[in-house]
């Protein structure tokens, strides 16, 4: 019999992988397995659902040579070696808040982790009308553990430089550079909104200061190094399980191939951006209270972030030079960056190559409004530098203007 080739798993090599896998050996019987599934569903990578005839079960997501989506689009299989050291990583920092990692397996680029099939991806639960309001805050823990911990206030200055360079990304970077800061504020052939919202693209690309902001913003995102970050922490990077029946609530942020030493507030703003989008839709469907709900989101992952951070703060390597004053500017910086990247990542969605089904998924006639709703808003999230650094008073104006 000739070695099964797992350069590309199916589902006829699945078992002959797991068989192969002496780390896998205790987490699954991969001579008796009961199913194998794909179940991928983003643009990028298969990710295979394997369970056994003893109830155990394992996921395991593999990179393709190419963007998923796109065949004739190559893409560099190195970054599932940035997920797998971002997940490593952030799972020392915070167990709670990822899937377990289970295997790697960087000749194949696969990685074997904890099957989460139990939760919902968390953009899922929005678009169905169930907010999930205490992730929020969970989330924000997350970043804060994670940011901290990887971060010179958390490692020592040596080994959080060897990070650093580990876990330098530059294709997925290039990736978020253009497709998150460049492409939508100029003509390219990734762009495409409705016809009724090209002026208000067109408003946007006028906008001198718009324009400033975000360049500003790139900068920061392609040369500041505070933390490890996800890199990609929008809502359908975290999967959520709400307590029931004993069984307590559960959040998990995955897929973090996207991750780099960037600024802390780019994870943040992601997340702030995702919550405009779902506001922007339960608005669309006539439901002013969910989206009430939803806009209190922003600012229960900042307190949640920051106060977790102030909790973390005790325990920075050295104190010598950063004094407890240090900490309120610095969380402030954070929170300025947070709400930039919010404005620039809401806008992307709308104008750009990726877009989100919050949006997507309504009717013409009521995403023609949304996307105009979310584009002025993502305006004033941009220009927030220049204003005040109030989360509830951000999320107020955006109330209005949705
Ligand atoms: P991509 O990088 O291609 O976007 P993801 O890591 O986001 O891949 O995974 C794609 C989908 O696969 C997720 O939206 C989810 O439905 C499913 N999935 C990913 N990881 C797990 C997991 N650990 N447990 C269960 N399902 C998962
Ligand atoms: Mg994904
Ligand atoms: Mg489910
Ligand atoms: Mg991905």
């Amino acid at each position: 019999r000739t070695t099964p080739d797992f350069d590309q798993l199916t589902l006829a090599t699945v078992p002959h992988y797991l068989a192969s896998r002496p780390a896998l050996r205790p987490r699954i019987d991969a001579s008796a397995l009961s199913s194998v599934v794909e179940v991928g569903d983003g643009n990028l990578n298969l990710v295979f659902i394997v369970r056994d005839a003893h109830g155990s079960s394992l996921v395991l997501k593999q990179s393709l040579p190419h963007v998923r989506t796109d065949p004739s689009w190559p893409m560099t299989r190195e970054r599932s070696t940035r997920e797998w050291v971002v997940l490593d990583t952030h799972e020392r920092a915070d167990a709670a808040h990822v899937p377990a990692l289970f295997d790697f397996d960087q000749a194949h680029f696969v990685l074997a982790m904890e099957d989460l099939s139990d939760h919902d991806v968390w953009r899922s639960e929005l678009n169905s009308g169930r907010v999930q309001g205490w992730a929020a805050a969970e989330v924000g823990r997350y970043v804060a553990r994670t940011s901290f911990a990887s971060s010179v206030f958390g490692l020592d200055p040596l080994e959080q430089k060897r990070l650093v360079a580990r876990t330098v990304n530059p294709e997925l970077c290039e990736i978020t550079e253009n497709l998150v800061f460049t492409e939508p504020y100029i003509e390219h052939e990734h762009n495409a909104v409705l016809p009724g919202n090209e002026a208000d693209v067109d408003a946007l690309r006028r906008d001198r200061d718009v324009l400033r902001e975000i360049g500003l913003a790139k900068y920061r995102f392609m040369s500041s190094a505070q933390s490890l970050l996800h890199g990609d922490l929008h809502t359908g990077s975290v999967f959520v399980r709400a307590e029931s029946g004993g069984r307590p609530a559960s959040l998990r942020a995955f897929d973090s191939e996207f991750g780099f030493y960037g600024p802390t507030g780019f994870d943040l703003g992601a997340l702030w951006a995702n919550f405009v989008l779902a506001a922007a839709r339960a608005e669309a469907l006539g439901d002013p209270d969910r989206a009430a709900q939803i806009l209190a989101l922003p600012a229960a992952l900042m307190e949640a972030f920051e106060a977790e951070f102030r909790a973390l703060w005790p325990t920075r390597l050295d104190a010598r030079i950063w004094a407890d004053d240090a900490l309120e500017a610095l969380l402030g910086d954070i929170r300025r960056d947070a709400a930039g990247y919010a404005g620039a990542k809401a806008v992307r969605r709308i104008v750009g190559f990726a877009k989100a089904s919050d949006i997507e998924t309504l009717e013409p006639a009521l995403r023609e409004g949304a996307a105009r709703g979310v584009l002025r808003a993502g305006r004033v999230l941009i220009l927030s530098r220049l204003g005040t650094d109030s989360v509830e008073a951000l999320s107020a104006t955006v109330s209005r203007i949705l």
